[in-house]
Protein backbone atom coordinates (compact mmCIF):
# COMPACT_ATOMS: atom_id res chain seq x y z
CA UNK A 1 0.00 0.00 0.00
CA UNK A 2 0.91 3.45 0.13
CA UNK A 3 3.30 2.55 3.67
CA UNK A 4 2.47 3.40 7.27
CA UNK A 5 1.25 6.58 7.83
CA UNK A 6 0.95 8.85 12.04
CA UNK A 7 -1.23 11.53 12.84
CA UNK A 8 -0.73 12.56 16.83
CA UNK A 9 -4.88 12.87 16.73
CA UNK A 10 -6.40 10.18 14.39
CA UNK A 11 -10.39 10.68 13.60
CA UNK A 12 -12.13 7.38 13.47
CA UNK A 13 -15.71 8.03 11.68
CA UNK A 14 -15.97 11.90 9.77
CA UNK A 15 -19.84 12.51 10.85
CA UNK A 16 -20.65 16.15 12.34
CA UNK A 17 -18.58 14.37 15.85
CA UNK A 18 -15.52 13.40 13.65
CA UNK A 19 -15.06 16.06 11.55
CA UNK A 20 -15.51 18.43 14.64
CA UNK A 21 -12.75 16.51 16.38
CA UNK A 22 -10.35 16.77 13.73
CA UNK A 23 -10.98 20.26 12.35
CA UNK A 24 -10.72 21.31 16.29
CA UNK A 25 -7.57 19.30 16.92
CA UNK A 26 -6.12 20.99 14.42
CA UNK A 27 -6.84 24.11 14.87
CA UNK A 28 -5.43 23.66 17.91
CA UNK A 29 -1.78 22.51 16.23
CA UNK A 30 -2.36 18.80 16.24
CA UNK A 31 -0.97 16.56 12.76
CA UNK A 32 -4.18 14.90 12.07
CA UNK A 33 -5.78 11.73 10.17
CA UNK A 34 -9.15 11.26 9.61
CA UNK A 35 -10.47 8.07 8.54
CA UNK A 36 -13.44 7.52 6.79
CA UNK A 37 -15.00 4.42 4.73
CA UNK A 38 -17.04 6.63 2.14
CA UNK A 39 -15.56 8.98 -0.45
CA UNK A 40 -18.06 11.73 1.18
CA UNK A 41 -17.17 13.21 4.22
CA UNK A 42 -20.18 14.63 6.76
CA UNK A 43 -21.51 10.95 8.14
CA UNK A 44 -25.12 10.43 8.53
CA UNK A 45 -26.28 13.75 8.99
CA UNK A 46 -25.04 15.46 6.35
CA UNK A 47 -25.32 12.40 3.53
CA UNK A 48 -28.26 10.58 4.67
CA UNK A 49 -29.97 12.46 7.72
CA UNK A 50 -30.48 15.70 8.81
CA UNK A 51 -29.68 17.88 5.89
CA UNK A 52 -31.33 15.47 3.06
CA UNK A 53 -34.37 15.25 5.63
CA UNK A 54 -35.01 18.93 5.86
CA UNK A 55 -34.31 19.82 1.86
CA UNK A 56 -37.24 17.16 1.49
CA UNK A 57 -39.19 18.47 4.17
CA UNK A 58 -38.78 22.34 2.53
CA UNK A 59 -40.59 21.09 -0.14
CA UNK A 60 -43.32 18.84 1.42
CA UNK A 61 -44.30 22.00 3.66
CA UNK A 62 -44.37 24.10 0.42
CA UNK A 63 -47.03 21.54 -1.47
CA UNK A 64 -49.00 21.86 2.02
CA UNK A 65 -49.03 25.35 2.41
CA UNK A 66 -49.74 26.54 -1.01
CA UNK A 67 -52.77 24.06 -0.90
CA UNK A 68 -54.22 25.89 2.47
CA UNK A 69 -53.53 29.47 0.60
CA UNK A 70 -56.82 28.16 -1.40
CA UNK A 71 -58.73 28.82 1.58
CA UNK A 72 -57.51 32.59 1.82
CA UNK A 73 -58.30 33.57 -1.74
CA UNK A 74 -55.12 32.11 -4.11
CA UNK A 75 -55.15 28.63 -5.87
CA UNK A 76 -52.70 26.54 -7.38
CA UNK A 77 -52.86 23.80 -9.82
CA UNK A 78 -51.95 20.72 -8.19
CA UNK A 79 -48.36 20.04 -7.83
CA UNK A 80 -46.58 17.83 -10.15
CA UNK A 81 -43.77 16.11 -8.66
CA UNK A 82 -40.67 15.33 -10.55
CA UNK A 83 -38.73 12.92 -8.07
CA UNK A 84 -35.51 12.72 -10.71
CA UNK A 85 -35.47 16.48 -10.39
CA UNK A 86 -36.48 16.88 -6.89
CA UNK A 87 -33.62 14.40 -6.07
CA UNK A 88 -30.45 15.96 -7.63
CA UNK A 89 -31.47 19.19 -5.91
CA UNK A 90 -31.49 17.34 -3.04
CA UNK A 91 -28.02 16.12 -3.42
CA UNK A 92 -27.01 18.89 -4.55
CA UNK A 93 -27.81 20.80 -1.68
CA UNK A 94 -25.53 17.38 0.01
CA UNK A 95 -22.76 17.64 -2.11
CA UNK A 96 -22.08 21.82 -1.40
CA UNK A 97 -21.71 20.75 2.19
CA UNK A 98 -19.59 17.31 1.58
CA UNK A 99 -17.70 19.11 -0.83
CA UNK A 100 -17.38 21.97 1.68
CA UNK A 101 -15.66 19.94 4.61
CA UNK A 102 -13.48 18.46 2.04
CA UNK A 103 -12.36 22.27 1.31
CA UNK A 104 -11.90 22.78 5.16
CA UNK A 105 -10.22 19.90 5.90
CA UNK A 106 -7.56 20.60 3.23
CA UNK A 107 -7.69 23.95 4.34
CA UNK A 108 -6.36 22.74 7.86
CA UNK A 109 -3.43 19.84 6.51
CA UNK A 110 -5.75 17.10 8.39
CA UNK A 111 -4.92 13.71 6.00
CA UNK A 112 -7.91 12.24 4.59
CA UNK A 113 -7.92 8.11 4.32
CA UNK A 114 -10.64 6.69 3.04
CA UNK A 115 -11.46 3.27 4.44
CA UNK A 116 -12.79 0.68 6.88
CA UNK A 117 -10.76 1.39 10.15
CA UNK A 118 -10.17 -1.56 12.32
CA UNK A 119 -7.90 -1.33 15.32
CA UNK A 120 -5.28 -3.50 15.77
CA UNK A 121 -3.72 -2.49 18.75
CA UNK A 122 -4.32 -0.02 21.36
CA UNK A 123 -2.00 2.80 19.14
CA UNK A 124 -2.42 1.66 15.54
CA UNK A 125 -5.45 1.20 13.09
CA UNK A 126 -5.99 -0.76 9.62
CA UNK A 127 -7.74 0.71 7.21
CA UNK A 128 -8.87 -1.30 4.40
CA UNK A 129 -9.93 0.41 1.03
CA UNK A 130 -9.49 0.05 -2.55
CA UNK A 131 -6.03 0.46 -2.45
CA UNK A 132 -5.47 -2.29 0.04
CA UNK A 133 -4.43 -1.87 3.62
CA UNK A 134 -2.92 0.61 5.13
CA UNK A 135 -1.45 0.95 8.84
CA UNK A 136 -2.38 3.90 10.82
CA UNK A 137 -0.63 4.96 13.97
CA UNK A 138 -1.68 7.33 16.30
CA UNK A 139 -0.81 9.47 19.99
CA UNK A 140 -3.99 9.48 20.48
CA UNK A 141 -7.60 8.68 18.94
CA UNK A 142 -11.14 9.86 18.81
CA UNK A 143 -14.16 7.37 17.89
CA UNK A 144 -17.04 8.78 15.79
CA UNK A 145 -18.01 5.95 14.15
CA UNK A 146 -21.62 6.67 14.75
CA UNK A 147 -24.90 4.26 13.99
CA UNK A 148 -27.02 2.99 11.80
CA UNK A 149 -30.59 2.25 11.20
CA UNK A 150 -31.83 -0.95 13.11
CA UNK A 151 -33.62 -3.84 11.14
CA UNK A 152 -35.86 -6.74 12.67
CA UNK A 153 -35.53 -10.24 12.02
CA UNK A 154 -38.94 -10.74 11.13
CA UNK A 155 -39.09 -7.94 8.46
CA UNK A 156 -37.79 -8.66 4.48
CA UNK A 157 -35.11 -6.29 4.17
CA UNK A 158 -33.88 -7.52 0.83
CA UNK A 159 -37.14 -6.65 -0.54
CA UNK A 160 -36.73 -3.13 -2.54
CA UNK A 161 -39.47 -1.95 -0.92
CA UNK A 162 -38.87 -2.26 2.39
CA UNK A 163 -36.51 0.74 3.12
CA UNK A 164 -34.60 2.05 6.05
CA UNK A 165 -34.25 6.11 5.92
CA UNK A 166 -31.66 5.91 3.87
CA UNK A 167 -32.85 4.42 1.10
CA UNK A 168 -36.23 6.10 1.95
CA UNK A 169 -34.37 9.57 1.19
CA UNK A 170 -33.84 8.31 -2.36
CA UNK A 171 -37.54 8.41 -3.49
CA UNK A 172 -37.14 5.48 -5.26
CA UNK A 173 -40.16 5.71 -6.25
CA UNK A 174 -42.44 7.49 -4.87
CA UNK A 175 -45.47 5.07 -3.93
CA UNK A 176 -49.04 5.19 -4.06
CA UNK A 177 -49.42 3.36 -0.42
CA UNK A 178 -47.01 3.44 2.45
CA UNK A 179 -46.36 1.96 5.95
CA UNK A 180 -44.32 3.85 8.18
CA UNK A 181 -43.38 1.74 10.91
CA UNK A 182 -42.13 3.65 14.28
CA UNK A 183 -43.99 7.35 15.05
CA UNK A 184 -40.65 8.72 16.62
CA UNK A 185 -38.55 11.99 14.74
CA UNK A 186 -37.27 9.77 11.78
CA UNK A 187 -40.14 7.90 11.09
CA UNK A 188 -42.99 11.16 11.76
CA UNK A 189 -40.16 13.51 9.57
CA UNK A 190 -40.22 10.92 6.32
CA UNK A 191 -43.83 10.34 6.41
CA UNK A 192 -44.65 14.12 6.11
CA UNK A 193 -42.63 14.24 3.27
CA UNK A 194 -44.19 11.45 1.65
CA UNK A 195 -47.52 12.86 2.24
CA UNK A 196 -46.40 15.81 1.03
CA UNK A 197 -45.11 13.99 -2.15
CA UNK A 198 -48.35 12.84 -2.79
CA UNK A 199 -48.43 9.03 -1.15
CA UNK A 200 -51.18 7.58 0.87
CA UNK A 201 -49.19 7.29 4.14
CA UNK A 202 -50.26 5.14 7.38
CA UNK A 203 -48.31 5.62 10.13
CA UNK A 204 -48.01 2.85 13.08
CA UNK A 205 -46.67 3.48 16.74
CA UNK A 206 -46.34 1.03 19.71
CA UNK A 207 -46.65 3.98 22.28
CA UNK A 208 -49.67 6.06 23.04
CA UNK A 209 -48.31 8.71 21.33
CA UNK A 210 -46.41 9.73 17.80
CA UNK A 211 -42.90 11.61 19.43
CA UNK A 212 -42.61 9.47 22.44
CA UNK A 213 -40.35 11.93 23.97
CA UNK A 214 -42.22 14.83 23.92
CA UNK A 215 -45.20 16.20 26.09
CA UNK A 216 -48.66 14.89 24.39
CA UNK A 217 -50.11 18.36 24.60
CA UNK A 218 -47.07 19.26 22.22
CA UNK A 219 -47.59 16.58 20.48
CA UNK A 220 -51.81 17.05 19.72
CA UNK A 221 -51.66 20.31 17.31
CA UNK A 222 -49.10 18.11 15.07
CA UNK A 223 -51.29 14.91 15.18
CA UNK A 224 -54.23 16.85 14.82
CA UNK A 225 -53.20 18.16 11.37
CA UNK A 226 -51.27 15.13 10.10
CA UNK A 227 -54.12 12.81 10.88
CA UNK A 228 -55.99 14.79 8.04
CA UNK A 229 -53.47 14.80 5.75
CA UNK A 230 -52.14 10.83 6.57
CA UNK A 231 -53.94 7.87 5.68
CA UNK A 232 -54.10 7.07 9.65
CA UNK A 233 -52.34 7.06 12.47
CA UNK A 234 -52.50 4.37 14.38
CA UNK A 235 -51.57 4.46 17.87
CA UNK A 236 -50.53 1.52 20.24
CA UNK A 237 -50.43 -1.32 17.69
CA UNK A 238 -47.84 -3.23 16.72
CA UNK A 239 -46.46 -4.70 12.74
CA UNK A 240 -46.33 -9.02 13.93
CA UNK A 241 -45.80 -9.96 10.36
CA UNK A 242 -44.99 -8.80 7.02
CA UNK A 243 -44.64 -10.12 4.24
CA UNK A 244 -43.38 -9.85 0.64
CA UNK A 245 -45.96 -10.30 -2.10
CA UNK A 246 -45.89 -9.51 -5.61
CA UNK A 247 -49.18 -7.31 -5.23
CA UNK A 248 -47.27 -5.59 -2.13
CA UNK A 249 -46.12 -5.62 0.90
CA UNK A 250 -48.61 -7.69 3.37
CA UNK A 251 -48.49 -6.30 6.66
CA UNK A 252 -50.25 -7.78 9.84
CA UNK A 253 -50.81 -5.36 12.78
CA UNK A 254 -52.21 -6.22 16.13
CA UNK A 255 -53.58 -3.72 18.65
CA UNK A 256 -54.05 -2.97 22.11
CA UNK A 257 -56.81 -5.64 22.55
CA UNK A 258 -55.08 -8.20 20.48
CA UNK A 259 -57.06 -7.96 17.81
CA UNK A 260 -54.75 -8.60 14.60
CA UNK A 261 -55.74 -7.26 11.08
CA UNK A 262 -53.96 -7.12 7.47
CA UNK A 263 -53.22 -4.30 4.78
CA UNK A 264 -51.11 -4.38 1.74
CA UNK A 265 -48.66 -1.48 1.28
CA UNK A 266 -46.47 -0.19 -1.88
CA UNK A 267 -43.69 0.88 0.24
CA UNK A 268 -41.98 0.49 3.82
CA UNK A 269 -39.89 2.12 5.96
CA UNK A 270 -39.26 0.46 9.23
CA UNK A 271 -38.00 3.40 12.06
CA UNK A 272 -37.44 1.73 15.07
CA UNK A 273 -34.55 3.23 16.15
CA UNK A 274 -30.50 2.92 15.47
CA UNK A 275 -27.88 1.37 16.79
CA UNK A 276 -23.97 2.55 17.28
CA UNK A 277 -21.35 1.04 15.11
CA UNK A 278 -19.28 0.36 18.42
CA UNK A 279 -19.11 -3.47 17.67
CA UNK A 280 -17.68 -3.48 14.50
CA UNK A 281 -14.46 -1.79 14.78
CA UNK A 282 -12.26 -4.46 16.90
CA UNK A 283 -12.28 -2.02 19.73
CA UNK A 284 -10.79 -4.98 22.32
CA UNK A 285 -8.08 -4.97 20.33
CA UNK A 286 -7.18 -1.13 21.50
CA UNK A 287 -8.86 -2.33 25.20
CA UNK A 288 -11.50 -0.23 24.59
CA UNK A 289 -15.02 -1.46 26.41
CA UNK A 290 -17.53 -1.72 24.49
CA UNK A 291 -21.28 -2.51 25.55
CA UNK A 292 -23.89 -5.92 24.68
CA UNK A 293 -25.30 -3.29 22.47
CA UNK A 294 -22.10 -1.34 20.83
CA UNK A 295 -21.81 2.01 22.35
CA UNK A 296 -18.82 3.04 23.68
CA UNK A 297 -19.06 4.31 27.67
CA UNK A 298 -16.86 7.45 28.51
CA UNK A 299 -16.22 9.71 30.64
CA UNK A 300 -17.22 13.80 31.18
CA UNK A 301 -14.16 14.26 29.41
CA UNK A 302 -15.08 11.86 26.63
CA UNK A 303 -12.44 9.54 27.17
CA UNK A 304 -13.15 6.12 27.55
CA UNK A 305 -11.64 2.92 29.73
CA UNK A 306 -8.13 3.43 27.65
CA UNK A 307 -7.01 7.24 28.87
CA UNK A 308 -5.74 8.11 25.40
CA UNK A 309 -8.51 7.00 23.30
CA UNK A 310 -11.73 9.01 23.20
CA UNK A 311 -15.28 8.68 22.18
CA UNK A 312 -17.85 10.67 20.46
CA UNK A 313 -21.12 11.11 19.45
CA UNK A 314 -24.15 8.68 18.53
CA UNK A 315 -21.59 5.63 19.53
CA UNK A 316 -21.39 6.94 22.92
CA UNK A 317 -25.15 6.74 23.54
CA UNK A 318 -28.58 8.60 23.35
CA UNK A 319 -29.36 11.24 22.50
CA UNK A 320 -27.91 10.13 18.86
CA UNK A 321 -28.39 13.81 17.47
CA UNK A 322 -25.80 15.74 15.53
CA UNK A 323 -25.74 18.80 17.90
CA UNK A 324 -24.57 16.54 20.69
CA UNK A 325 -22.40 14.95 18.65
CA UNK A 326 -20.62 18.40 17.42
CA UNK A 327 -20.60 19.79 21.54
CA UNK A 328 -18.66 16.23 21.90
CA UNK A 329 -16.20 16.22 18.93
CA UNK A 330 -15.02 19.72 20.35
CA UNK A 331 -14.36 18.78 23.82
CA UNK A 332 -12.51 15.49 22.59
CA UNK A 333 -10.06 17.44 21.08
CA UNK A 334 -9.71 19.68 23.41
CA UNK A 335 -8.96 17.93 26.13
CA UNK A 336 -6.78 15.65 23.71
CA UNK A 337 -4.95 18.97 23.30
CA UNK A 338 -4.39 19.05 27.03
CA UNK A 339 -7.26 21.85 27.64
CA UNK A 340 -9.11 21.98 30.44
CA UNK A 341 -12.87 21.32 29.32
CA UNK A 342 -15.36 19.11 29.94
CA UNK A 343 -18.75 18.15 28.97
CA UNK A 344 -20.86 19.99 30.88
CA UNK A 345 -24.04 20.80 28.96
CA UNK A 346 -27.04 21.56 31.26
CA UNK A 347 -29.23 20.66 28.39
CA UNK A 348 -29.42 19.16 24.75
CA UNK A 349 -32.24 20.64 22.31
CA UNK A 350 -34.79 17.74 20.68
CA UNK A 351 -36.64 18.90 17.54
CA UNK A 352 -38.81 16.86 14.95
CA UNK A 353 -39.09 18.99 11.77
CA UNK A 354 -42.39 17.72 10.76
CA UNK A 355 -44.86 20.06 10.23
CA UNK A 356 -45.54 21.79 12.70
CA UNK A 357 -42.37 20.92 14.27
CA UNK A 358 -41.89 19.96 17.94
CA UNK A 359 -39.15 21.10 19.67
CA UNK A 360 -38.19 20.69 23.59
CA UNK A 361 -35.46 21.23 25.67
CA UNK A 362 -34.52 20.57 29.54
CA UNK A 363 -37.42 19.10 31.60
CA UNK A 364 -40.09 17.65 30.31
CA UNK A 365 -43.79 17.58 32.07
CA UNK A 366 -43.91 14.42 31.64
CA UNK A 367 -40.39 13.80 33.52
CA UNK A 368 -41.21 16.01 36.17
CA UNK A 369 -44.37 13.83 36.49
CA UNK A 370 -42.93 11.01 36.63
CA UNK A 371 -39.82 11.73 38.74
CA UNK A 372 -41.75 13.53 41.54
CA UNK A 373 -39.63 16.95 40.55
CA UNK A 374 -42.21 19.93 41.47
CA UNK A 375 -42.73 22.63 38.56
CA UNK A 376 -44.70 25.65 37.54
CA UNK A 377 -45.59 26.64 34.10
CA UNK A 378 -46.24 28.85 31.70
CA UNK A 379 -48.52 28.76 28.28
CA UNK A 380 -49.21 30.30 25.96
CA UNK A 381 -51.34 29.06 22.62
CA UNK A 382 -50.43 30.77 19.14
CA UNK A 383 -54.19 31.11 18.45
CA UNK A 384 -53.47 34.28 20.14
CA UNK A 385 -50.03 35.23 18.54
CA UNK A 386 -50.72 38.02 15.31
CA UNK A 387 -48.08 36.40 13.99
CA UNK A 388 -49.13 32.93 13.99
CA UNK A 389 -52.52 34.07 12.78
CA UNK A 390 -50.76 36.12 9.79
CA UNK A 391 -49.42 32.57 8.88
CA UNK A 392 -52.24 31.19 8.64
CA UNK A 393 -50.60 28.09 11.48
CA UNK A 394 -52.02 29.69 14.79
CA UNK A 395 -52.26 25.67 16.08
CA UNK A 396 -48.90 26.02 17.70
CA UNK A 397 -48.00 25.83 21.43
CA UNK A 398 -44.94 27.24 23.85
CA UNK A 399 -44.88 26.27 27.18
CA UNK A 400 -42.13 26.96 29.51
CA UNK A 401 -41.37 24.70 33.16
CA UNK A 402 -39.76 27.22 36.38
CA UNK A 403 -38.47 25.80 39.32
CA UNK A 404 -40.62 26.63 42.05
CA UNK A 405 -38.19 27.98 44.35
CA UNK A 406 -36.60 30.68 42.45
CA UNK A 407 -38.56 30.49 38.99
CA UNK A 408 -35.91 29.33 36.44
CA UNK A 409 -36.78 27.96 33.68
CA UNK A 410 -35.87 24.36 33.69
CA UNK A 411 -37.45 23.36 30.76
CA UNK A 412 -39.44 24.58 27.73
CA UNK A 413 -41.39 23.27 24.84
CA UNK A 414 -42.91 24.64 21.63
CA UNK A 415 -44.96 23.58 18.64
CA UNK A 416 -45.44 25.49 15.61
CA UNK A 417 -43.32 26.48 12.56
CA UNK A 418 -39.68 27.43 13.12
CA UNK A 419 -40.41 25.68 16.74
CA UNK A 420 -36.51 24.30 16.16
CA UNK A 421 -35.20 27.68 15.92
CA UNK A 422 -37.02 29.28 18.69
CA UNK A 423 -36.62 26.92 21.42
CA UNK A 424 -32.64 28.00 21.03
CA UNK A 425 -33.93 31.18 23.63
CA UNK A 426 -34.76 28.46 26.29
CA UNK A 427 -32.01 26.30 25.84
CA UNK A 428 -29.91 29.69 26.44
CA UNK A 429 -32.49 30.55 29.12
CA UNK A 430 -31.78 27.09 31.21
CA UNK A 431 -28.08 27.40 30.40
CA UNK A 432 -27.79 30.97 31.94
CA UNK A 433 -30.18 30.28 34.97
CA UNK A 434 -32.57 32.75 33.46
CA UNK A 435 -35.52 33.30 35.67
CA UNK A 436 -39.39 34.51 34.57
CA UNK A 437 -39.14 37.65 34.58
CA UNK A 438 -35.74 37.88 32.96
CA UNK A 439 -37.73 36.27 29.63
CA UNK A 440 -40.86 38.53 30.71
CA UNK A 441 -38.91 41.76 30.76
CA UNK A 442 -36.66 40.80 27.37
CA UNK A 443 -37.87 43.20 25.10
CA UNK A 444 -38.98 41.08 21.84
CA UNK A 445 -39.48 42.02 18.21
CA UNK A 446 -43.17 42.48 17.41
CA UNK A 447 -45.03 40.71 15.32
CA UNK A 448 -42.99 37.35 15.77
CA UNK A 449 -43.07 34.22 16.74
CA UNK A 450 -40.33 34.54 19.32
CA UNK A 451 -42.56 36.43 21.01
CA UNK A 452 -44.62 33.82 22.41
CA UNK A 453 -41.51 32.96 24.48
CA UNK A 454 -41.83 36.03 26.25
CA UNK A 455 -45.58 35.88 26.48
CA UNK A 456 -45.63 32.15 28.26
CA UNK A 457 -43.28 34.10 30.82
CA UNK A 458 -45.72 36.64 30.64
CA UNK A 459 -48.70 34.08 31.32
CA UNK A 460 -46.62 32.38 34.43
CA UNK A 461 -45.88 35.73 35.78
CA UNK A 462 -49.40 36.84 35.63
CA UNK A 463 -49.13 40.01 33.63
CA UNK A 464 -51.17 38.80 30.95
CA UNK A 465 -54.39 37.61 31.57
CA UNK A 466 -56.73 38.33 29.33
CA UNK A 467 -55.10 36.88 26.31
CA UNK A 468 -57.29 33.40 26.17
P1 LIG B 1 -22.29 9.55 12.01
O1 LIG B 1 -22.88 10.73 11.40
O2 LIG B 1 -23.05 8.28 12.06
O3 LIG B 1 -20.92 9.31 11.24
C1 LIG B 1 -20.12 8.21 11.47
C2 LIG B 1 -19.18 8.07 10.29
O4 LIG B 1 -18.20 7.10 10.61
C3 LIG B 1 -19.87 7.60 9.03
O5 LIG B 1 -19.51 8.43 7.95
C4 LIG B 1 -19.33 6.18 8.83
O6 LIG B 1 -19.21 5.83 7.46
C5 LIG B 1 -17.98 6.28 9.49
N1 LIG B 1 -17.49 5.01 10.00
C6 LIG B 1 -18.06 4.20 10.90
N2 LIG B 1 -17.30 3.14 11.15
C7 LIG B 1 -16.21 3.28 10.38
C8 LIG B 1 -15.04 2.51 10.18
N3 LIG B 1 -14.84 1.37 10.85
N4 LIG B 1 -14.11 2.95 9.31
C9 LIG B 1 -14.30 4.11 8.63
N5 LIG B 1 -15.38 4.88 8.78
C10 LIG B 1 -16.32 4.47 9.65
N6 LIG B 1 -29.75 14.71 14.11
C11 LIG B 1 -30.00 16.00 14.38
O7 LIG B 1 -29.41 16.55 15.31
N7 LIG B 1 -30.88 16.71 13.60
C12 LIG B 1 -31.56 16.15 12.58
O8 LIG B 1 -32.34 16.83 11.92
C13 LIG B 1 -31.34 14.79 12.30
N8 LIG B 1 -31.99 14.20 11.29
C14 LIG B 1 -31.73 12.90 11.00
C15 LIG B 1 -32.41 12.30 9.97
C16 LIG B 1 -32.16 10.98 9.64
C17 LIG B 1 -32.91 10.35 8.50
C18 LIG B 1 -31.19 10.23 10.39
C19 LIG B 1 -30.89 8.82 10.05
C20 LIG B 1 -30.52 10.83 11.43
C21 LIG B 1 -30.78 12.16 11.77
N9 LIG B 1 -30.13 12.79 12.82
C22 LIG B 1 -30.40 14.09 13.10
C23 LIG B 1 -29.13 12.09 13.64
C24 LIG B 1 -27.70 12.47 13.20
O9 LIG B 1 -27.55 12.13 11.84
C25 LIG B 1 -26.66 11.75 14.04
O10 LIG B 1 -26.89 12.01 15.41
C26 LIG B 1 -25.26 12.20 13.68
O11 LIG B 1 -24.97 11.96 12.33
C27 LIG B 1 -24.23 11.49 14.56
O12 LIG B 1 -22.96 11.92 14.23
P2 LIG B 1 -21.68 11.02 14.50
O13 LIG B 1 -20.52 11.89 14.18
O14 LIG B 1 -21.75 10.41 15.83
O15 LIG B 1 -21.79 9.79 13.51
Amino acid sequence: GEGDLHGEVVVLGSGPGGYTAAFRAADLGRKVVLIERYASLGGVCLNVGCIPSKALLHAARVVSETEEMSDHGISFAAPEVDADKLRRWKDGVVGQLTGGLAGLAKQRNVTVVQGEGRFTGPNAIAVTGEGGTRNVTFDQCIIAAGSQAVKLSFIPHDDPRVVTSTGALELDPIPETMLVLGGGIIGFEMATVYQGLGARVTVVEMMDQILPGADKDMVKPLHKRMEKRLAAIRLKTKVTAVEAKSDGLHVTFEDEKGDTSTETFDKMLVAVGRTPNGGKIDAERAGVAVTDRGFIEVDHQQRTNVPHIFAIGDVVGQPMLAHKAVHEGKVAAEVAAGEKRAFDARVIPSVAYTDPEVAWVGLTEAQAKAQGIKYHKGVFPWAASGRALSNSRSEGVTKLLFDPEDDRVIGGAITGTSAGDLISEVALAIEMGADATDLAHTIHPHPTLSETVNFAAEMFEGTITDLM
